[in-house]
C-alpha cells in the first residue's frame, strides 16, 4: 500500500461498488484503446484490466510502477505525468480512443482542457471530479454555476453528471465531495480561430455582471457587425452565442 501523496492528490477510493459504477460508464468496446489517469494502487484498473486489452496506464508517482507492471502484465505502464503526455504515442492508433480516471484534483481543469483540445481524438472520458467542478461543466446559463468551464466543455463536448460520490468513499478523506462525469468530445471543432474565442469567453466572464458591450469594450471595433445581444451579461448567452461572437469580432 502506498502512503498517500497530498502534492498528487492521491484519495484512494476504496468503495468498490462506486469502483465497479465507474468501470461500467466507459462505453468502450474490448479492442479499444483505454488510457487509465493515475491508477496509483489500481484500484479502478482492477475493474479495467479484464474488459480492455489495450490499457495504458499513466502515473506519475515511481512508487507504484514496478507494482502496475506486475499486478497488470498485458496493461502498458507509462511512468510520466499526464499533462507531458502525447496522446498519440501514449496509444498505439488503433482502435477507436477512451480515457478514464479519478483524477489528481490539483490539476482537473489541465486534464480537461487537454481532453478537450484533442479535438475528437477520443470517443468518451469518464473522469471522477470535485463535485462542485462537475456542476460547472454541465451548468446552464443564467445559473451561478455557469462559467468558463461550462462554456468551453459544452462547445467542444457533450457532457453529463453522472452520479456523486461522497468523500467517505475514499482513504485519505478528502474536503470535497466527488462526482462522476462523461465527456462525449465532438469530432469538429467551432468553426472560428479557436484561441480567440477562448479569449472572448475569458474576457465576457471576467467582468460577469457587466454588460457584454462593458466588458468586451477593448475586443469591440464595429459595433455594427455584431448580432449578438450586447446589452446581455456573459451568463445570459447560451456557448453558440460566443462562437457567433467571436466571428463577428475577428
Ligand atoms: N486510481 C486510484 C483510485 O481510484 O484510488 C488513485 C486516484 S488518486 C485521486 C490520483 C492519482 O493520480 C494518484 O495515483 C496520483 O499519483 C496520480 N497523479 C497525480 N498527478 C499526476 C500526473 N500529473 N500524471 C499522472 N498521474 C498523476
Amino acid at each position: 500500500m502506498l502512503k498517500p501523496k497530498k502534492n498528487l492528490g492521491q484519495h484512494f477510493l476504496r468503495d468498490h461498488q462506486v469502483l465497479h459504477k465507474i468501470a461500467l460508464s466507459l462505453r468502450a468496446s474490448e479492442e479499444d484503446e483505454v488510457i487509465e489517469i493515475g491508477p496509483g494502487e489500481g484500484a479502478l484498473t482492477d475493474y479495467l484490466y479484464p474488459e480492455y486489452r489495450h490499457l495504458h496506464l499513466l502515473e506519475i508517482d515511481r512508487r507504484a510502477i514496478g507494482f502496475l507492471n506486475k499486478r497488470f502484465p498485458n496493461a502498458t505502464v507509462h511512468h510520466s505525468s499526464v499533462l507531458d503526455a502525447d496522446w498519440e504515442i501514449v496509444t498505439e492508433a488503433k482502435g477507436n480512443k477512451y480515457i478514464i480516471g479519478n483524477l489528481p484534483y490539483y490539476i482537473t481543469s489541465p486534464i480537461l482542457f487537454k481532453v478537450l483540445d484533442s479535438g475528437g481524438f477520443f470517443e468518451q472520458a469518464v473522469f471522477m471530479i470535485q463535485k462542485e467542478v462537475a456542476e460547472r461543466l454541465v451548468a446552464k446559463p443564467r445559473t451561478k454555476a455557469y462559467g468558463i468551464l461550462s462554456v468551453q466543455t459544452q462547445l467542444f463536448s457533450e457532457p453529463e453528471l453522472l452520479f456523486t460520490v461522497s468523500r467517505e468513499a475514499f482513504q485519505p478523506r478528502p474536503n470535497v465531495d466527488s462526482a462522476v462525469v462523461s465527456l462525449l468530445p465532438f469530432k469538429e471543432k467551432p468553426d472560428v480561430d479557436i484561441a480567440f474565442l477562448k479569449t472572448v469567453i475569458r474576457t465576457a466572464f471576467n467582468q460577469r455582471r457587466k454588460k457584454l458591450s462593458n466588458a468586451l469594450s477593448g475586443l469591440i471595433t464595429d459595433h455594427s457587425r455584431i448580432s449578438v445581444d450586447l446589452s446581455k451579461r456573459a451568463e445570459e448567452l447560451e456557448p453558440g452565442e460566443f462562437v457567433i461572437l467571436a466571428r463577428s469580432l475577428k
